[in-house]
């Protein structure tokens, strides 16, 4: 299934601003608020897409990303190992704060599907790394080792049930708030939400039995990645406090700009320097690709500022259909110094008519060159 447009999903139009984006949200959020539709799959599906689409459209970068290059700007592209941009009710829940000042609490993370609570720190925090990407690597995908320090859950700590919320993370309240009257619940102090306080700890970990080690991981980046495009390693973040299910490592790809090839979404651009004898009598030229070298034949009479499209010599799309080309720029060189009999055989053909410009209408100017580029 094809992912619906974010705006769409807000109902709201590309240029809403932050404040009426919160409100189209908060909207959606009470309508298909799980809490009011209990046991409808269709609502909690509409919950989740519309938590998905303010999580992207509230975040400048990500609203940005999303307008340029749409789902897949923001890792929600298909297969490729992408994460597929969904969020866990968790997620959501800690959004909320946010948008409703608070007024949801933790209260209805537990509440999903039976009313029960759960601790609200569950899963330990992701983490974030950059790797720097040549434009081979990011055509042809790379396998990556970095190192990671990440907090590990340290062997024989020991940990009991905090007394104080009984192991839920809350102590719950009633309270009146504008969705009527709502169980409402605060984080416990005593153990801070995990609902767990610590036994015994090993000299080295926190007080939450963690412990920070450095790791190699092994990341492999599928073929077509991007600058900033992000993907995720479940598992590879921070452990949990006492254990539990580890954050995720987020991997943002950030491209190593190429000293001669320059990148324009899914297209290259080269400038190639010709002399003017290779244009007067025609002649075979090397220019780099991603990854090697091609030829490219100029014709007699080429015209200084000619553009050469190879085509499919560009970056595979993030779309998975086709590729980029590669754009030659023709820049004729101009002899900086000429000797006697050159400076002669010049004089001679500035006077010659052959030597006049004559523009025709095939000769188009760099505006149009520019047009047909993108067309
Ligand atoms: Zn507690």
């Amino acid at each position: 299934m094809s992912k619906r447009d974010y705006y769409e999903v807000l109902e709201v139009t590309k240029t809403v601003t932050e404040i009426e984006l919160k409100k189209a949200y908060r909207k959606l959020a009470v309508k298909y608020h799980p809490d009011k539709n209990p046991g409808n799959k269709e609502a909690e599906a509409k919950f989740k897409e519309a938590a998905e689409a303010y999580e992207v459209l509230s975040n400048p970068n990500k609203r940005a990303r999303y307008d340029q290059f749409g789902h897949a700007g923001v890792g929600g592209a298909s297969g490729g190992g992408f994460s597929g941009g969904g969020m866990n009710m968790e997620d959501i829940f800690s959004q909320f704060g946010d948008i409703f000042g608070g007024a949801f609490g933790g209260g209805f993370s537990g509440g999903f599907g039976g009313g029960r609570q759960r601790p609200a720190h569950m899963k330990g925090s992701n983490l974030r790394i950059r790797i720097k990407l040549s434009l081979e690597e990011m055509m042809n995908g790379a396998e990556k080792v970095v190192k990671v320090k990440r907090m590990k859950f340290a062997t024989g700590t020991t940990s009991k049930t905090c007394s104080t919320c009984n192991g839920t993370g809350h102590v719950t309240r009633v309270s009146n708030t504008f969705l009527g009257q709502m169980q409402t619940s605060s984080v416990c102090n005593t153990c801070g939400g995990i609902g767990k306080v610590a036994d015994h700890i090993p000299a080295g970990a926190n007080n939450q039995g963690l412990i920070k080690k450095e790791e190699e991981v092994k990341i492999n980046i599928p073929a077509g990645a991007r600058d900033g495009v992000q993907f995720q390693m479940r598992g590879y973040g921070n452990d949990a406090p006492f254990g539990g299910i580890a954050g995720d490592l987020l991997v943002v790809v950030e491209e190593s700009e190429d000293d001669v090839l320059k990148r324009e979404g899914d297209n290259l651009h080269y400038d190639l320097y010709v002399s003017f004898s290779d244009v007067v009598l025609g002649t075979e030229k090397e220019v780099p690709v991603v990854g090697g070298r091609a030829k490219i034949k100029i014709d007699a009479g080429t015209q200084s500022g000619k553009i050469l499209r190879l085509k499919g010599k560009g970056l595979p799309s993030l779309e998975g259909y086709g590729k980029g080309d590669l754009f030659v720029h023709i820049n004729v060189w101009t002899p900086q110094h000429l000797d006697k009999e050159q400076k002669e055989f010049f004089e001679k053909m500035q006077q010659d008519d052959n030597f006049n410009p004559s523009p025709g209408k095939q000769d188009k100017s760099f505006f149009d060159k520019v047009k047909d580029m993108f067309s």
